[in-house]
């Protein structure tokens, strides 16, 4: 029988119970990035809906987000864009904070990183709530670039995280648990 790329993919993730607390079932991607065939699988299938959609700029979510973002900007011939925890980025930043199930959290994104032209990208390797998403919609919402679409390797749908996001039309996941 041959198998398909997604189920490819989908078998060698490593869920990992209880890390990094007890009740979160961890979904590890390292099984795919340490090999060279499901690397390039993975981005493949993760820039697939995007080739014609004139991409300029891919921003990727710390800290596993950074990991496939550039990889995906240089298959789209797109620049990669960081958004990066509180206090890690030395020039003006527009910032967001948000709500998490115990505190809050702070993202950050360079105000000059973003175009008014710009056609944006976003991209994290896992939608779990949808908080992180979310927020970067925000920060893109500052900088009035247009939000093209949102990109995840993995999407944790009994969660739900999409009917948090203002683009959630725009949401493809490689991978739908
Ligand atoms: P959320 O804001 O709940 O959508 O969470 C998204 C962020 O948390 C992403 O940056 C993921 O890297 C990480 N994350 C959340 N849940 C998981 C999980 N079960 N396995 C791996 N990463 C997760």
């Amino acid at each position: 029988m041959v198998m398909h790329t997604v189920d490819i993919l989908r078998q060698a993730v490593r869920t990992v119970p209880d890390f990094p607390k007890p009740g979160i079932d961890f979904k590890d991607i390292t099984p795919i990035l340490s090999r060279m065939s499901l690397l390039k699988l993975a981005v493949e299938q993760l820039v697939r809906p995007f080739r014609e959609e004139n991409i300029t700029k891919v921003v990727g979510v710390e800290s596993r987000g950074f990991v496939m973002a550039p990889m995906i900007a240089l298959e789209l011939g797109a620049g990669f864009i960081p958004v990066r925890k509180e206090g890690k980025l030395p020039r003006e930043t527009y910032s967001v904070s948000y709500d998490l199930e115990y505190g809050s959290d702070t993202l950050e994104m360079h105000q000059d990183s973003i175009r008014p032209s710009d056609r944006v990208l976003i991209h994290d390797d896992v939608l779990a709530t949808g908080g992180t998403a979310a927020a970067v919609e925000d920060l893109l919402e500052r900088s009035a670039g247009e939000i093209v679409g949102l990109s995840f390797l993995i999407e944790l749908s009994e969660l739900n995280g999409r009917a948090k996001l203002r683009h959630r039309d725009k949401v493809r996941s490689v991978i739908q648990t």
